[in-house]
Formats: C-alpha cells, structure tokens, sequence
C-alpha cells in the first residue's frame, strides 16, 4: 500500500512551502488510496512548541488534509532510534568515536587547505572504544559505489561517497541525530513515499545508506522545489507569502488555497480550477515540476473571488459573521446578511473585502461616514430638489426590490429632464459614504427602504 506523510517541524506556523508539500503527499495516497500519516518532528526542545503543533494541526485541518492512523510525535520514539543506533554498532556498522568538535574542525581545515573535500576523518573507526562523556556514535561509511537517488521530481540524482562522511548518528549529549530519527520513523510507519522540500535533498543519501545498512527497504523519494517570489527570490513575507492560518484570516477560502499551491509546480494541461475530486484523480508525480514556481499573491486572489463566487450562499452566511466582527462592525441579522452575500458574492475576492465592502450596510444611519473628496464633490451641497423628489417617490414605493428601484430610478429621472449621472452619483455617496458600489438599485434594495430614506433626509440636513 502507498503511505506518504507530512513530518513538519513545530518550530512555528505552517507556510505555504510546507503546506504544498503536505497537499502533494496528500493527494499521492488519496490518489493510490493509500495512507497519509504525519509526523510531528519535535526534536528540537527548545524551538519545538505545543502552540506550533497546535496550530499546524488547525491549518492541516483547514485545508481538509486528513491523516490516516494516530499522530505520531517524534520525541516519544526515542527508545525506538537508540534501538536502531545500537543495531548498527552491534553489527559493526557504527562506532564510538572520542574527537572534539575542535579536532574535528581541524581535520576539516587541513583537508579543506589539502583541496580535498573537508570531512571527518575516520580515525576512532578501529579504536574499539565504547560509550563514556564526550562521545559520539557515527556511521562507519564503507566504500562502495556512488549512491544514486531516482528521485520522483529530479530524476537520476548521483552522489559519490568523497562527498559524504562517517555521520554523527548519536550526539555527545545522547541525542540521536534527524537523518537517524526520520528513517526509523519512516520505517516503522510504513512510509512508501516520500515527498518534500528540494532542501533535504542533501540528506536523502545519507538515510539511504542507513536504510542499508539497517537492512531495511528504501522509499521512493521525491523533492520538490522550493517557491520563490515574483523576483526568483527565496520566498518571504515581503512577497506576500503568509502562514496558512493568515490566509484563512484574511479571508481565503481553502479549496482556493488548496487550488493555487498544487498548480504551483503541478499541472495538468491548461486546466486551472480542480475540484478536490477532480485533483485526486488527476495527481500524479509524474507532472510535479521539478524547476521553482513562483509566488503570485494575484494569482491566489483570482482563485478567492472564484471560489467566493462558487460556494452556496448558506456556506458563507455560516463564515461571514467572524469576518464582519473581526472589523469591528455590528454583526448583521440574517437578513442583512443574506442581502450582503448576495450583493458581494459575484465581486469580493475574499471573505475579509466582502466585510470591508459591506461596512456601508451595518452601521447605523447617523454613523456612516463620508468619503471626503465624494462629499466635497459631489454632495456640497446636495442636489437638493432631486433628492427631495426622489424622496417623496421613494417615500410611495411598496416593492423595494432591486427590479423595481431599477425602474422607478429610470423613470424618475425622465420625468425631471435630468441625464442619470446627475442622479446616481451623489445618490450613492449619500447613501453609502463612496463612490464605490455594486449597482445603485440592487445597493438601495439590499438597504431598504428605512435607510435609504434616513440617509438621504441625513444629507438634506
Ligand atoms: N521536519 C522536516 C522539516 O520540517 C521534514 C523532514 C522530512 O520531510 O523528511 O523540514
């Protein structure tokens, strides 16, 4: 059976980097229908954090990558990689070795001032020393042909055993070392393939010579390249690019997310919108890219306002509330908020814009506020005969729909021999602050008729 996993390290949020790999592995065993397991890597005392799991956990969950099995903490198989080192020493395949740090910086330099590759030497291989303070175990590396990945993105990827070293597999403190822990986890979880950032490709020989040597098969292995910024960069904040969680705060939908990040470096002919159904059948490694994509934070937005547009209006009345608050807004009732949705849903790019926008609607009438240059434009001073018509018209309306306002709105200003333009305008600042709004008819049905009577008397004043 195919199992990929995710292994992240809590060591802060989940990016989109990490998150593309996720959705990648993801997608390979729900493809196979296999198992997608995770890993949390935490290893690192000090940098590794409960709230960081917490939240890659929040974001996994967001994106709607569901993992097979218990979650499984590295640290908690602690016994299970000393197990492995002490296999290795038992078969004479690691040893003990006593050299300080500072002898084996010296090593490095002297070979480094030799022109040769700056490596540890190997010389506590045949000292037959055992464990004491100070020590470390490494990895007797035996000669032996070049160690050749082929991998599921790169291709043929071939390194020549001068380029390697006895690794440290336990550290002086007792610590066994990442290469070590991730090849006994992945073992012992099953592991088939794995896929992840092309920055681990330099360990992928070393954990094949472990799988080796611990008798173990290997996985297929797979490295994805990295994502760079618009400016082929490394990719960061200053690009736009934000932890998965920021995004749903900003108001993404994650099927967008999910949408944007497997197209960057994955493809399917032209095809650009995938349902999730529609990406599992259609995953396969073969089309991961294997050159870095770019960041296109405009690219993300398109797919928002896609998904926005697509999703069942219940969906984002369950969703918009949080938003409108985390504004600062009074929260609409349910009609305000099925007259917002339907309003915003063709244009809002996000959940976030689609509160920004609907500000107008929520606040009271003595509150809004006026854009500046609009009001000095085009309500100094309001064009009062036209409104105080338009008022006693309104004033008569009993279908406050937008078809009829469209109507009554059209044959208003025939009757007073005005052009539209001298209507609508300044109607629009008066009855949402700016000059910025969907169609005035559908603004005016989605206000009723009380506000839109308040705010027009309110510019009357
Ligand atoms: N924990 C590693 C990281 O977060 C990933 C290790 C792996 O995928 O093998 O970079």
């Amino acid at each position: 059976m195919t199992t990929t996993r995710f292994a992240p390290s809590p060591t802060g949020a989940l990016h989109i980097g990490g998150a593309r790999t996720a959705i990648f592995s993801w997608l390979l065993a729900r493809n196979q229908g296999g198992a997608f397991r995770l890993r949390i890597e935490d290893t690192d005392r000090e940098r590794s954090l409960p709230e960081h799991t917490a939240a890659i956990l929040e974001a996994l969950a967001w994106l709607g990558l569901d993992w097979d099995d218990e979650t499984v903490y590295q640290r908690q198989r602690e016994a299970r990689h000393l197990a492995a080192v002490q296999q290795l020493l038992d078969q004479g395949k690691a040893y003990w070795c006593e050299c300080t740090p500072e002898e084996v910086d010296a090593m490095r330099e002297t070979a480094r001032a030799a022109g040769k590759k700056p490596k540890y030497d190997g010389r506590c291989r045949c000292k037959g020393l055992g464990p004491g303070p100070g020590r470390v175990v490494r990895f007797l590396l035996e000669d032996g042909p070049r160690v050749v990945v082929e991998d599921m993105v790169k291709g043929h990827v071939a390194v020549e055993r001068e380029e390697l070293d006895d690794m440290i597999l336990l550290r002086s403190d007792g610590a066994p070392v990442y290469n070590l822990a991730v090849v006994v986890d992945d073992h012992e979880m099953g592991v088939t393939h794995v896929l992840r950032g092309e920055d681990h490709l330099p360990n992928t020989p070393k954990q094949m010579l472990l799988y080796q040597a611990l008798g173990w098969e290997t996985p297929r292995f797979g490295h994805v390249p990295l994502i760079h910024g618009a400016d082929g960069k490394k990719l960061s904040k200053r690009h736009g690019a934000r932890a998965v969680l920021e995004y749903r705060d900003e108001g993404v939908l994650p099927e967008a997310l999910v949408n944007y990040l497997v197209r960057l470096g994955w493809a399917c002919g032209d095809q650009e919108i995938f349902s999730r159904e529609e990406l599992i059948k259609s995953f396969t490694t073969d089309n991961l890219s294997s050159s870095p994509a770019r960041f296109d934070p405009e690219k993300l937005l398109w797919l928002s306002g896609h998904y926005i547009k697509e999703a069942p209006a219940e969906r984002l009345a369950a969703l918009l509330p949080a938003y409108v608050e985390a504004q600062g807004l009074p929260v609409p009732g349910p009609e305000d908020l099925a007259a917002i949705i339907h309003l915003f849903k063709p244009r809002a790019r996000t959940l976030v814009e689609m509160a920004q926008a609907a500000a107008f609607l929520l606040v009271d009438d003595d509150a809004l506020t006026y854009d500046a240059a609009a009001l000095g434009k085009l309500l100094s001073p309001p064009p009062r005969a036209l409104f105080e018509g338009l008022l006693a018209r309104l004033e008569q309306a009993d279908a406050f729909t937008a078809e009829a306002l469209e109507g009554l709105l059209k044959e208003y200003v025939a009757e007073a021999g005005v052009k539209f333009k001298e209507l609508g305008p300044p109607l629009r600042v008066a009855l949402t602050g700016g000059t910025n709004s969907p169609d005035l008819s559908h603004t005016m049905a989605a206000l009723g008729k009380a506000r839109c009577l308040a705010r027009i008397r309110r510019v009357l004043k």
